[in-house]
């Protein structure tokens, strides 16, 4: 992409609404900007990120079995006057009357959306266990929606549900989920925390939050480091069940549950931090299932509610988490999973023709060879040029100036550490994949 052509409105200055890092620097990027409170839309740039993310989840849950369908946003409330959620679920739920006066509802969530499907083409115990999953809007009218799209009203979300036979086997989904949860954040660079949690609204037995440390978070944290190596340690290859047993019962709570005078771990092992969750897993067995007669004939032909999980991800609050956790003073510095565009290549010196000339070609190059480029091709002074490159948080950059070229080099700045190195193109290119 050409920064001549392109539509990335930047901010000079701090906007005065944003109060978190990750918020100031989306705006300033031009990543999002807002059209009522907690609704957004996503700019050029910002959409690439989200697209990132979420491409990774869906490998991820592809990886572990999970099938994507595609559910629509908006619901019938029949469903959930079914589940009896309808009067539960309180002002949240953005609710919506049709022409004919049928009551509709923008989707928080889709368990009943889900369980209906079910129940509907599944019969048999011998098509479970089964797992769907989707990405899509979600709306949930929060009393304070805040910090940008970390706390929106509209927000993408991936969320899943499995179906088991029997309890052991929804447990067996559980942790299946659980591993790919911790997959897909090691893959976004990101540490999660995953934090035993209540259930809730959703109901059940057992689940966990995922958080991520930084410390714009909005939960406090107490767990046991242990869970820091542990996790590094075990994402490669399979991963035994004694494995996800042994780091489940490592000791990770939220401050309102933590009690300092009966916590199993040593104060020397005991972190505590600031928490973003990420992610969230639940395994709630029937609650669904016989509130809205989902059943399928079991082996001996009788009929069996079946056991459901429901899992979810916050695809569109993770590009904030992802800032909270990767920027400085200049501005984003983005992994390079997810980052909008690996390079920025900057041509400080658009009128001379030499330097256009081979910024053009190696514009070329690198498209040519599958790498994701920005070029910076504005007719306007280098200051201005570094300064919004280091904002947009690119990778690497891409230095090329008249003086360099005539030495026959170029630059390549590290955007992570800071580091400039002088080399020549070939090198260069070489050294970006092309
Ligand atoms: P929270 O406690 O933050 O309100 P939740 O428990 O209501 O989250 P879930 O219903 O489990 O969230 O939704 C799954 C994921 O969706 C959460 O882990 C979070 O990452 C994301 N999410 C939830 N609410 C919002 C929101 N208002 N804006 C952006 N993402 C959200
Ligand atoms: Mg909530």
């Amino acid at each position: 992409m050409r920064l001549s052509s392109a539509f990335m409105p930047t901010l000079k200055e701090n906007p005065a609404e944003a109060q978190v890092t990750s918020h100031r620097l989306m705006l300033r990027a031009g990543l999002i900007r807002q059209t009522s409170a907690g609704i957004y839309i996503w700019l050029p740039l910002g959409l690439r990120v989200l697209h990132k993310i979420e491409q990774i989840v869906r490998e991820e849950q592809d990886r572990a079995g999970a099938q994507e369908i595609l559910m629509p946003t908006i619901q019938s409330a029949e469903l959930w006057q079914e589940s009896g959620r309808y009067e539960a679920y309180g002002k949240e739920m953005l609710r919506i009357t049709d022409r004919h006066g049928r009551e509709m509802l923008y989707g928080p969530t889709n368990e009943e959306m889900v369980t209906d499907l079910f129940r509907g083409d599944v019969k048999s115990y011998k098509d479970l266990p089964l797992n769907l999953y989707h990405i899509q809007w979600k709306f949930r009218d929060e009393v304070r929606p805040r910090f940008g799209i970390m706390r929106g009203r509209e927000f993408l979300m991936k969320d899943n549900y499995s179906f088991d036979i029997d309890a052991d086997a929804g447990r067996v989904s559980y942790n299946k989920m659980y591993v790919a949860y911790l997959r897909t954040f090691a893959r976004l660079g990101l540490v999660a925390i995953p934090v035993r949690a209540d259930t809730g609204a959703i109901g059940g037995d057992l689940s966990h939050e995922f958080q991520i440390l930084a410390d714009t978070g909005e939960s406090t944290l107490y767990y046991d480091k242990a869970i820091e190596d542990f996790e590094l340690a075990s994402l490669t290859g399979d991963i035994a069940p004694e494995t996800i047993e042994r780091l489940q019962s490592l000791y990770a709570m939220e401050e309102e549950k933590h009690d300092p005078d009966n916590c199993p771990v040593d104060d020397a092992d005991l972190r505590t931090a600031k928490g973003i969750e990420v992610g969230h897993i639940f395994f709630f067995g029937t609650k669904y299932s016989e509130s809205m007669n989902a059943k399928v004939t079991g082996p001996d032909g009788k009929l069996i509610p079946v056991e459901m999980g429901s899992y979810g991800i916050g695809v569109s609050r993770l590009v904030g988490a992802l800032i909270e956790a990767n920027h400085d003073d200049n501005g984003i510095i983005w992994p390079e999973a997810v980052a909008p565009y690996k390079v920025g290549l900057l041509n400080l010196r658009v009128g001379d023709a030499a330097c256009t000339a081979t910024c053009d070609d190696i514009y070329l190059s690198l498209r040519n060879a599958g790498v994701e480029v920005l070029y910076d091709d504005r007719d306007m002074g280098a200051g201005g040029k570094f300064a919004d490159m280091d904002l947009a948080g690119l990778p690497w950059q891409l230095i090329v100036g008249p003086r360099g070229l005539k030495n026959g080099v170029v630059e390549l700045k590290c955007r992570a550490t800071g580091d400039r190195t002088e080399m020549s193109l070939d090198d260069a290119l070489a050294k970006l994949g092309a």
